[in-house]
């Protein structure tokens, strides 16, 4: 996913050019393909003057707007999540269920102290894992 920082729009893969507004991203390219970077007047390689317009550098806003896109998607998934638990919370009977929620909470909170202790590349190990647990999950759901 890219988006242009010219038009601000969003593009699926790492497309070399802007199909909205032409510009080319973080790079200068050439009429012969060659790419060279934003702040050339001439082709490295052949010398050609004839290069395409960058989209400006990503700015303070541009990284900010993407952080908020993010923080929007976070909290809808937050809001959806609370509104589930209250739903669950309200209509399951509490004192059967008190105990082995607290174990289920003392277990997670376990399991993410034990991660944040892990060195990275383990921890990496460890995310593709799941990764491909899920991937697993959904083949058996499928067959
Ligand atoms: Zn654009
Ligand atoms: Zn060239």
């Amino acid at each position: 996913m890219r988006r242009c920082t010219s038009c601000f729009r969003f593009h699926p893969g790492t497309p070399t050019f802007c199909a909205y507004c032409g510009r080319s991203f973080d790079v200068r390219i050439c009429s012969r393909g060659h790419r060279n970077p934003r702040g050339v007047q001439f082709c490295a390689e052949c010398g050609s003057a004839d290069l395409s317009t960058p989209a400006p550098s990503a700015s303070f806003l541009h990284h900010l707007s993407g952080f908020v896109l993010y923080l929007f998607s976070a909290l809808t998934i937050a809001l959806i999540v609370i509104a589930v638990v209250l739903a669950v919370l309200y209509s399951i009977d509490w004192s059967a269920l008190t105990p082995s929620l607290v174990a289920l909470v003392l277990m997670l909170a376990f399991l993410y102290w034990t991660t944040t202790l892990l060195p990275g590349p383990i921890r990496k190990l460890g995310k593709a894992a799941g990764r491909q647990v899920m991937k697993s999950v959904r083949k058996n759901k499928h067959e």
